[in-house]
């Protein structure tokens, strides 16, 4: 098997973290989720769980300096797109590709995405054709795994899209790289095309919801700080509903894979809006330094004189 092959496969088995058989309700005849899912464990027990409802009233404000995406930019080295029976999944080759900042307290590295149709978190209880999620471990543990058992191990990116008349360019070069997966479970293609993460962001990066939450499939660890972006990117009616022909470890059409919103409890659910410029709260600290500076200077001068 080839070397990278055995990489990507490692990767796709760890960040299942050990949980085998799980499965996401039946929809109603009506298109509404009939149950809760039932999943057992920290699923069921959790207070701090995901995902939620991001609602604008029930927001604090926030203010971080900005996100830096490194290596977001370079094209991804042999990306493998697995069909894993709950979503569709692009891992890469580990390499330098991680996000800082944003009020994250560490670095975090990239290390899988993957869809949900529809959205799992909704914004003022409106829900959204499709989230994607950009899984990250914190660089100071080895793998995702590991991460996944402690506090704020993970941070997750969330991104998303609404319908529109506009086909999305990038998601039509993963729907068409991945069509010959998408009918059994545990199939997996090398992505053929040139995949850049940044292209997956939106425009504005300074608008967004973060709080301290969970994994959305079992085990539900809540070692995820999650980062979900306001703004929506657009794709089509008709993109949206390819990816209800996956098909799960069942042989059946996976028409939806998102959980159902959890009770926020007593966390603290931020808006961040624009970036924290800290020159602007020091200013008069500033100015009353450079007084003291250009005294200085002039009782220096007037010594001399
Ligand atoms: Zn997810």
């Amino acid at each position: 098997m080839h070397k990278a092959l055995v990489i990507f496969l490692a990767a796709y088995f760890t960040v299942n973290l050990g949980v085998a058989d799980w499965h996401y309700p039946n929809e109603l005849p009506n298109g509404v989720l009939s149950d809760d899912e039932d999943w057992g464990g920290m699923c069921s027990s959790g207070k701090r769980q995901s995902p939620v409802d991001l609602a604008k009233d029930a927001a604090i404000k926030g203010e971080f300096p900005l996100f830096d995406f490194e290596s977001y930019k370079s094209v991804m080295k042999n990306p493998l797109i697995v069909n894993n029976g709950h979503s569709i999944q692009i891992s890469s080759v580990p390499g330098p590709i991680y996000i800082s900042g944003g009020g994250l307290n560490s670095v975090y590295i990239f290390d899988q995405m993957h869809f949900h149709w529809s959205s799992e978190h909704t914004i003022d209880h409106k829900r959204f054709a499709l989230e994607l999620h950009i899984v990250h471990h914190d660089k100071r543990y080895d793998t995702l795994s590991r991460a996944a058992q402690e506090k704020n191990g993970i941070a997750v990116v969330g991104i998303l899209y609404k319908i529109t008349t506009i086909p999305n360019p990038f998601i039509e070069k993963l729907l068409e790289n991945s069509k010959n997966i998408f009918d059994a479970a545990g199939k997996n293609v090398t992505f053929q095309d040139k995949l850049v993460l940044y292209d997956l962001l939106p425009r504005n990066k300074q608008r967004y919801f973060r709080y301290e939450g969970s994994l959305t499939t079992p085990s539900c660890g809540e070692a995820v700080i999650w980062t979900v972006f306001e703004d929506a990117i657009g794709i089509t009616i008709e993109q949206l509903e390819r990816f209800k022909s996956v098909h799960d470890d069942s042989g059946h059409e996976l028409t939806h894979n998102y959980r159902h919103i959890q009770p926020l409890n007593s966390r603290a659910l931020i808006y961040v809006e624009g970036e924290y410029n800290p020159n602007s709260a020091n200013s008069f600290k500033s100015f009353s330094a450079s007084i003291l500076i250009i005294s200085v200077i002039f009782a220096f001068i007037g010594m001399k004189i």
